[in-house]
């Protein structure tokens, strides 16, 4: 009997295996071939900041069209994309459609904002990225001071030395440098002080217990405070409710983005709701 029960289980258990595998082969296929016909679209997430509450840029997110029919969020088809290299066409993608939206705006007269874009670390680790990031500006004409770009804490430690070298050649063209999730990936402090960069993005896993969780509110603290002793701009991810949103600015948190202001919206959308509106005043 015992017997007879684990060798079905086993028998179910390769099933789910193959079914698993299955799966994940046919995104992959779904995905190169998304690729192939540009079925991705961007999304941008207003950057507020919090003294005034004014827009001061939008983090670009990208997603798949419907059109690919592939029901496949980031979360889930980002670290497929980056294991199989997919990501290296996608990340020039991306950034060559966010730079020509952020002149389209710029030459329709709308306020200069910044644009932050994310970037893998198997982008960096495949070398080149630097002249192919300075090819793009170049032929955007979008300007260099304008683009920020975020890379995960947990990523930046884990190149060491080559996230380092990366980012020193990207500062010196001028762009700013976000250091994304923060809080989840171990920094060391000496190597955090090396690295050339402008922001702390505190990851929304600290954010969400905001503002009656004592202890979320002194990690919350301690990394605002970190990043000013450091001379960084802090923004909080993840901002879903005025609590949460009053209890960052008091703590002298500089900017936030999240739920409460907007999700990622489409390009019409965001112009619509931002762009004009802050024209306007
Ligand atoms: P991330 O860079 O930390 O981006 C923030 C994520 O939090 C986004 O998820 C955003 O939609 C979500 N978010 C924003 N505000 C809130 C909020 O108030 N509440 C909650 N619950 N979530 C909020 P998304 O767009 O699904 O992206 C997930 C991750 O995928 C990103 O995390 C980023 O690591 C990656 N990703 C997205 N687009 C790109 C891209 O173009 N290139 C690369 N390399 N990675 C990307
Ligand atoms: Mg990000
Ligand atoms: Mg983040
Ligand atoms: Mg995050």
């Amino acid at each position: 009997q015992a017997k007879l029960g684990g060798r079905n289980a086993l028998r179910f258990y390769s099933d789910e295996y193959t079914h698993a595998a299955n799966q994940r082969l046919s995104l992959e296929t779904g995905l190169r071939r998304a690729l192939e016909s540009e079925l991705f679209e961007l999304r941008y997430q207003p950057l507020i900041d919090l003294a005034s509450d004014r827009l001061i840029g939008a983090e670009v997110l990208v997603r798949l069209s419907p059109a690919a029919a592939l029901n496949s969020s980031p979360a889930e088809f980002i670290p497929i994309m980056e294991a199989n290299g997919l990501i290296v066409p996608l990340g020039d993608f991306v950034r060559s459609q966010a730079l020509r939206q952020g002149r389209a705006w710029l030459d329709a007269g709308l306020p200069p904002l910044t644009l932050a874009i994310n970037l893998s670390v198997t982008e960096i680790r495949r070398g080149g990225l630097e002249q192919r990031i300075a090819q793009q500006l170049a032929e955007s004409g979008y300007p260099v001071s304008l683009l920020e770009l975020e890379i995960t804490e947990s990523g930046a430690m884990e190149q060491g030395e080559r996230a380092q070298q990366f980012l020193e050649v990207i500062g010196s063209l001028g762009l700013r440098l976000a250091i994304d999730d923060f809080g989840t990936g171990y920094s060391s402090l000496a190597y955090l002080k090396r690295l050339p960069v402008h922001k702390l993005k505190i990851d929304r896993s600290f954010v969400c217990d905001l503002p009656d969780d004592a202890s979320a509110v002194e990690l919350v603290d301690t990394i605002i405070t970190l990043g000013h002793q450091l001379g960084l701009s802090v923004l909080a991810e993840g901002v879903e409710n005025v609590g949460q949103r009053d209890l960052l600015r008091a703590r002298g948190c500089d900017a936030c983005q999240g739920y409460l202001y907007a999700p990622a919206l489409s390009a019409e959308e965001f112009e619509r709701r931002f762009l004009r509106s802050a024209t306007a005043g």
